[in-house]
């Protein structure tokens, strides 16, 4: 086996993990551990074809990272084939524009970016600190969901508040899902190697959801903010909505400011408003079963999806390709059309046929022939970004240890 990088994605509750061999094309094992730090934790693994679930009595993410080893200790040729391990960290701030080989002064600067993601990035520290104790052998490298979009502008990425607040304590946007949106850039200038001198924007819409618009293989604009709660409406998140209902929610619930956030990031979004669930797939199922409720939330998710669009493409000078990702942009039909539906505005149509036969896990075009803007749907592939800069920092000279 070729160069095998080791992914660790760890949660505040999860931990998801995968090794990808041959440069990041080919995934050798993948699973997740979840419920971590509760006496539920259980993991499980996932290896030709077959599946293997097992409790883990110590439910902690270094409990996790030692059932993975072990595994990884009775498979010889993937632990010896292992190059690195590339960890996704949720929060780079302004000090990571790009991914980054982890020593301890990087590891210091995550600790720095705690305050912008409290409950994230010491998640990331216990998978980063867990596999120094048990692969203290191999380097590892840190990928940022924030630093794609570090090529914003300072017009695009201020708040209008007093800017005293960015200057003192780094309030801004930050925009997140980047490694997602690097994937699609990347992919789709194989695909149309004009693409990097047009406007392109991308709609990663999964439970979390945002949009990006992308010019010249750059982040010129995005709809998350300061945190993932800004931008589109999204399976439990409010997405934007007016400020004042922070304090008005904390009025009528007698709820301090944390939990009337919580209010608007947990029990907001398509499950607030369907009452039913957060899973696009099961208010579909409802919906064709004549559940209005699940109607109106997926109507709603959709209305706002196409005002996020045109809001991050008036930062571009055309709109060349507008690309559906994320398990409800690769797998909705109807999210798609309705999305579409919503942007005539931009003289922008869907080919029903080929969006409704668009086959699943493939790239598929599915705009008519000669339209001006390109309609794609694209499968993201997180992983193997965080394989390919895991790879390309460990291979640079001045690293070789
Ligand atoms: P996350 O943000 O957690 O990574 P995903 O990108 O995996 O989320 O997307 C999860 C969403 O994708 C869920 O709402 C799920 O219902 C939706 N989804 C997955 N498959 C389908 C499908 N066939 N039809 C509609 N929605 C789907």
């Amino acid at each position: 086996m070729k160069e095998a990088v080791l992914i660790i994605n760890s949660g505040s509750s999860s931990l998801k993990f995968a090794v990808l061999s041959h440069a990041g094309e080919k995934l050798v094992m993948q699973g997740v551990a979840d419920r971590l730090n509760s006496n539920q934790a259980e993991i499980t693994i996932n290896y030709a074809q077959t599946s293997k679930k097992a409790a883990l009595v110590d439910g902690s993410h270094q409990a996790a990272l030692i059932q993975i080893k072990q595994w990884l200790e009775q498979k010889p040729d993937i632990l010896n084939s292992l190059t690195g391990v590339g960890h996704r960290i949720v929060h780079g701030g302004e000090r990571f524009t790009d991914s980054a080989l982890i020593d301890e002064q990087a590891i210091q600067q995550i600790k720095a970016c705690i305050p912008l993601a409290p409950l994230h990035n010491p998640a990331g520290l216990k998978g980063i600190e867990a596999c120094f104790s048990l692969f203290g052998h191999l380097p590892q490298v840190a990928v940022f969901d924030t630093s794609f979009h570090q090529t914003l502008s300072n017009v695009e990425y201020l708040y209008p508040i007093p800017i005293r607040y960015y200057r003192d304590h780094g309030l801004r946007k930050y925009g997140f899902h980047g490694t997602s949106f690097r994937y699609i850039s990347r992919k789709l200038t194989q695909l149309e190697p004009e693409s990097t001198n047009s406007g392109v924007v991308v709609a990663h819409l999964g439970n979390g959801a945002s949009t990006c618009a992308i010019f010249n293989g750059q982040s010129v604009d995005t709809s998350m903010g300061l945190t993932p709660l800004e931008g589109m409406m999204m399976g439990t998140r409010s997405g934007s909505v007016d400020p004042t209902l922070v304090a008005a929610i904390a009025q009528r619930d007698q709820l301090n400011t944390d939990d009337a956030l919580t209010v608007l990031s947990k029990e907001s979004g398509l499950l607030g408003i369907s009452e039913l669930s957060n899973d696009c797939r099961t208010l579909e199922e409802a919906m064709n079963a004549g559940d209005e409720r699940a109607k109106l939330a997926l109507d709603m998710f959709c209305t706002r999806a196409a005002k996020n669009i045109v809001s991050v493409a008036t930062s571009l000078t055309t709109l060349s390709h507008l690309v559906f990702t994320g398990g409800i942009g690769e797998n909705s039909n109807y999210v798609r059309q309705n999305i579409v539906q919503n942007l005539s505005i931009l003289g922008i149509q869907l080919d029903t046929k080929e969006n409704i036969k668009c086959p699943r896990g493939q790239t598929h075009l599915i705009s008519p022939a000669q339209q001006r803007t390109k309609v794609w749907v694209i499968p993201t592939n997180e992983e193997l970004m965080i394989a390919l800069d895991t790879i390309k920092l460990i291979r640079q000279p001045e690293n070789v240890v």
